[in-house]
C-alpha cells in the first residue's frame, strides 16, 4: 500500500547496483506489512520466517513420487487412491479434511482410427495412435492402466474427406486460408498445437464448414526444434501425443450442469444439449502418425511462417490424390470426482476464508502436470502444521483443496465453486492457484488488486540458484527482453506487472464467476522440452530434465505459503488498488487504439479493391480470393470508459492515501474494531467489477476486466466485452460495452470510496 516504500525497497537498488552485489542470504524486509499494525507485523514477520524454513525438496520429490506412480485420470483407481492418500496426510499434519465427490460426465474413447485412404477407397496408412514403451522410463510400460490418446468432448463421428493443412487453425490461419481461395468445407483439417487453446481448432474448422479436425504436435513446436527428444533429451519424442479437452468456451466445469454444483441430485442437461461438445470430430496424433498424411497432400505450398519441423514439404492442400478416413466414438460415461478440502479454522475471523488450490488429477502420470505443483501444496501444508504444533493460528480461515478433474475442463474446482457460490461471495477473500511447476523464473498472473501484495512477498523468498529474490530475477528479465520504451514504463512503476489471466487452471469460475481477488503463481522457464499431457511426462523425465533437485518445489512452497498466510493474518485486507486503475487504463488506451487499428485496416482494403489491386495480381494457379469491402468501423463514445477510469483513479488514490496514514508509526488503528466494516466492504471490490449478465454471448463470465477469449480460449482479453465486439466488427454491441463497462468503473470507485469513508481515524502517535 506504500508505494514509496516499495520504490525504495526493491526498485531503486535495482537500477543502483549490478545484480551481483544485491547477493544478500535473507532480503530486505518491510518494516511493516501493508495492512498489519506495527505489532501485528512483527509477529507476522517471525512465523513467516519460521514457515519459509520448513519446505524441505526431499518431502516434495517424496510426494511426487507417490502421487505420479500410476496412471490417474478422472474416474480411475489410483485417482481415487491419491485422493485418500492426500486426505490422509492433511489430518496427519493437524488439518480438518474431508473429501467432496461431484458427478460429472467424463468421455472416454471407445473407437478410434485415422486413415489415408488411395483415390479407390483403400487404406494405404494407419495411424498408430500408441505411446510406446521407452526402456529406461519404468513407468511408460503401464500401459493397461494409460488413458489412450484423444481429445475429450470430442463429438461422435465416422467421416471421410480430403485432408487441408490449416497452420494452428486459428481465425487468422482461416483469413490466410481465404486469401489463398482455399475452402475446408467438407474437408477433414489438420492443425499443429500451440498458439490458441487446442478446443477452439475444432470450434473454428466446424464454423468453416469442416467435417472433421486432427491435431498433431509439430516438432518445432515442443519436439526437437526446441530440445533433444527425449530420453537422451527432455523434448516429445517422434510418438508423444498431447492429450487433452476440447470443450468449447462458453463455461469451464461439468459439461451438464452450466453454473450450479454436480452434486448427485443436480438437474441435467442432456448429454446431446451440452452447447460444450465439439460440432466436428476431433482426434490428436504424433508427429511419426501425421508425418504421411502431411505428405499426402498437395496443392500450394504453405506460407513460410507455416512451416513446421518436418523434413517435408508443407503443402496447404486440398489433397487431391487421397482421402483421410476419421473416425472417433467415445464411451459417454459420468464419472465421480474426489475434492480434497482441508481446513484450519481462523482463531479471530473464522467467517473469512483464504483458499489455495491446484488440482491433483492427471492426463496420466502427469509429475509435472499437475504434481509438481501439488507436492509443493502439500509441503506448505505440513509446514503449516508445524507452525501449529509451535502455537500459530491464522485469523482466517485457511482452506487448502486438491481439485481433481482440472485436465478434462477444471471439473472439481468449478463444481465446488459453483457448490458453494453464496458462501464463497460472502466468505472468501482469495484464491490462490498453482499448477505444474519448473525450475526458472517466477511467474504471477491475477485480478491487480493483488498486484503488490504478490510483489512483496515473493521479494522476501531467494532464489535457489540466483540467490537473489525470485521477483528480482523475473524483473531484471522482463526488463532485459522489453523494448527501450516498454524498460522505461517497466522501471518507472513500483511494482511488477502480474499478468491478466484467460483460462487454463482452476482459478477460472474462483475469478470469473464467483468475483474473488484471485492469483496463479509458479516456476518455470528454464526447463528442457515438454511432454505436456503424454504418458512421458512422468517422474523419471521430471527428475531428469525439469526441477531435478526440488528446489524450484520449495520456492514455490515458500511463496504460496507465505501469500496465504500474510493474507491470513492481515489485519485490514491487503488489496492495492492503484495498480487496478493503473492497468485500467492502459486497457482504455488499448481499446480506443484497437478502433483506431481496425479503422485503418478497413479504409486500405477499401482502398486496394477500388484500385484493382486483386485482380492485377491474381496468378489462376495460385489464386488469391479478393476480400469484400466493408462500410468503415464508426467511432465510438469512449467517454463512459474514461470518465470510469478517472472514477476509479480517483478512488483509489483517496484510498491509498488514507491507508497509508492509518499504517504510519504503530498502525494502531488497524487493530480496532472498526477494521471489520472496511474489510466486508474490501470482500465487495472484485465483484464490483461483475455485470449480472455477464459478457455479450457468454453470460457465465461475469468479470468485466478480464475473460479467457472467444477464440484465444488459453488467452486472456481485457475488457473482453468492449475489445471482442470490435475484434468482431460487432458495433452496436461495442457501443452498448463502453456504457455497460464504463457503468462497471464507476461502481468499483464507489465501492472503493465506501470503504475508505469507514477507514477509522489514525490513532495518536
Ligand atoms: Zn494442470
Amino acid at each position: 500500500m506504500n508505494p514509496v516504500r516499495w520504490l525504495a525497497l526493491s526498485l531503486v537498488p535495482m537500477m543502483a547496483l549490478p545484480p551481483q552485489l544485491l547477493l544478500a542470504q535473507s532480503p530486505a524486509v518491510p518494516k511493516n506489512l501493508d495492512g498489519y499494525s506495527q505489532s501485528a507485523s512483527s509477529i507476522e514477520q517471525s512465523w513467516e520466517t519460521k514457515f519459509r524454513d520448513l519446505p524441505e525438496p526431499a518431502r516434495i520429490r517424496e510426494n511426487m513420487r507417490v502421487l505420479s506412480a500410476q496412471p490417474h485420470h478422472v474416474g480411475s483407481p489410483y485417482d481415487k487412491q491419491n485422493a485418500e492418500w492426500l486426505l490422509a496426510q492433511f489430518k496427519s499434519f493437524g488439518w480438518q479434511a474431508q473429501i467432496e465427490n461431484f458427478y460429472v460426465l467424463f468421455p472416454t474413447p471407445r473407437e478410434r482410427l485415422v486413415q489415408l485412404l488411395d483415390s479407390s477407397g483403400k487404406p494405404t496408412f494407419t495411424a498408430s495412435l500408441q505411446e510406446p514403451p521407452i526402456p529406461v522410463d519404468p513407468t511408460s510400460s503401464q500401459t493397461a492402466e494409460q488413458l489412450p490418446t484423444y481429445n475429450a468432448y470430442s463429438a461422435d463421428g465416422d467421416v471421410t474427406g480430403p485432408l487441408v493443412y490449416v497452420n494452428y487453425g486459428t481465425r487468422e490461419d482461416y483469413e490466410e486460408l481465404d486469401r489463398m481461395g482455399i475452402s475446408v468445407k467438407g474437408a477433414i483439417v489438420i492443425a499443429r498445437y500451440g498458439q490458441a487453446w487446442r478446443g477452439i481448432k475444432p470450434k473454428v474448422a466446424a464454423e468453416h464448414g469442416a467435417i472433421g479436425c486432427i491435431l498433431y504436435s509439430d516438432p518445432a513446436d515442443d519436439g526437437y526444434g526446441v530440445s533433444d527428444s527425449y530420453p537422451k533429451g527432455g523434448g516429445r519424442p517422434a510418438e508423444g501425443v498431447q492429450r487433452g479437452g476440447v470443450n468449447d468456451t462458453e463455461f469451464p466445469g461439468d459439461p451438464l450442469t452450466p453454473g450450479v454444483g454436480a452434486t448427485k441430485d443436480a438437474k441435467r442437461l442432456a448429454i446431446k444439449d451440452s452447447p460444450i461438445i465439439t460440432k466436428i470430430p476431433v482426434l490428436p496424433i504424433s508427429y511419426a502418425d501425421a508425418t504421411p498424411l502431411l505428405k499426402s497432400i498437395d496443392g500450394r505450398v504453405v506460407p513460410v511462417k507455416w512451416r513446421g519441423a518436418l523434413p517435408i514439404t508443407y503443402h496447404v492442400g486440398p489433397s487431391t490424390a487421397s482421402k483421410v478416413h476419421l473416425k472417433m466414438f467415445s464411451n459417454w460415461d459420468m464419472k465421480t470426482v474426489h475434492d480434497v478440502i482441508a481446513r484450519i479454522p481462523g482463531s479471530t475471523l473464522p467467517d473469512e476464508w483464504v483458499i489455495r488450490g491446484n488440482h491433483h488429477d492427471a492426463w496420466v502420470n502427469g509429475a509435472s502436470d499437475p504434481i509438481s505443483g501439488i507436492s509443493a501444496e502439500l509441503e506448505e501444508a505440513r509446514a503449516m502444521g508445524e507452525l501449529l504444533k509451535q502455537g500459530w493460528r491464522p485469523r482466517r480461515t485457511v482452506i487448502y483443496c486438491a481439485w481433481d478433474g482440472e485436465e478434462p475442463g477444471l471439473l472439481g474446482s468449478t463444481e465446488w465453486a459453483e457448490t458453494h457460490a453464496d458462501e464463497l461471495r460472502q466468505h472468501a477473500v482469495m484464491y490462490l492457484n498453482s499448477d505444474g511447476n519448473g525450475r526458472g523464473y517466477f511467474s504471477a498472473g491475477g485480478t491487480h488488486g493483488l498486484e503488490h501484495f504478490i510483489d512483496s512477498v515473493a521479494s522476501q523468498v531467494i532464489d535457489p540458484e540466483k540467490n537473489i529474490p525470485v521477483i528480482e530475477r523475473t524483473r531484471l528479465r522482463q526488463i532485459a527482453r522489453a523494448t527501450p520504451a516498454e524498460r522505461a514504463a517497466l522501471r518507472s512503476r513500483p511494482d511488477l506487472p502480474i499478468r491478466a489471466l484467460g483460462a487454463g487452471s482452476d482459478y477460472e469460475t474462483f475469478m470469473d464467476f464467483i468475483g474473488l481477488p484471485s492469483l496463479n503463481i509458479g516456476f518455470g522457464g528454464e526447463d528442457h522440452g515438454s511432454q505436456y499431457h503424454s504418458i512421458y511426462d512422468d517422474f523419471y523425465w521430471y527428475t531428469h530434465f525439469e526441477d531435478t533437485t526440488f528446489v524450484y518445489g520449495r520456492a514455490l512452497a515458500q511463496v504460496a505459503g507465505t501469500a496465504v498466510m500474510r493474507m491470513a493474518d492481515a489485519e485490514l485486507l491487503p488489496y492495492n488498488f492503484n495498480n487496478t486503475a493503473s492497468t485500467v487504463r492502459t486497457y482504455v488506451d488499448q481499446v480506443q487504439q484497437l478502433l483506431k487499428t481496425e479503422q485503418d485496416k478497413v479504409a486500405e482494403t477499401n482502398r486496394e479493391i477500388q484500385e484493382g489491386v486483386f485482380s492485377a495480381t491474381s496468378d489462376p494457379k495460385e489464386p488469391i480470393a479478393a476480400p469484400k469491402s466493408e462500410p468503415l468501423p464508426p467511432f465510438l463514445n469512449f467517454a463512459p470508459l474514461q470518465n470510469g477510469s478517472h472514477a476509479l483513479t480517483d478512488a483509489a488514490h483517496a484510498y491509498e492515501s488514507a491507508v497509508a496514514k492509518l499504517e504510519s508509526g504503530s498502525g494502531a488503528a488497524l487493530d480496532s474494531p472498526g477494521i471489520d466494516a472496511v474489510n466486508h466492504e474490501l470482500m465487495q471490490t472484485e465483484r464490483a467489477f461483475f455485470l449480472a449478465k455477464g459478457l455479450p454471448d457468454r453470460p457465465y463470465y461475469k468479470h468485466q476486466l478480464y475473460a479467457p477469449g472467444a477464440y484465444t480460449g488459453y488467452g486472456v482479453k481485457t475488457l473482453p466485452a468492449v475489445r471482442e465486439s470490435i475484434e468482431q466488427h460487432k458495433w452496436s454491441v461495442a457501443s452498448q460495452a463502453t456504457v455497460d463497462v464504463g457503468g462497471v468503473l464507476q461502481k468499483e470507485a464507489e465501492t472503493i470510496t465506501a470503504a475508505e469513508k469507514l477507514l477509522p481515524q489514525p490513532a495518536a502517535q
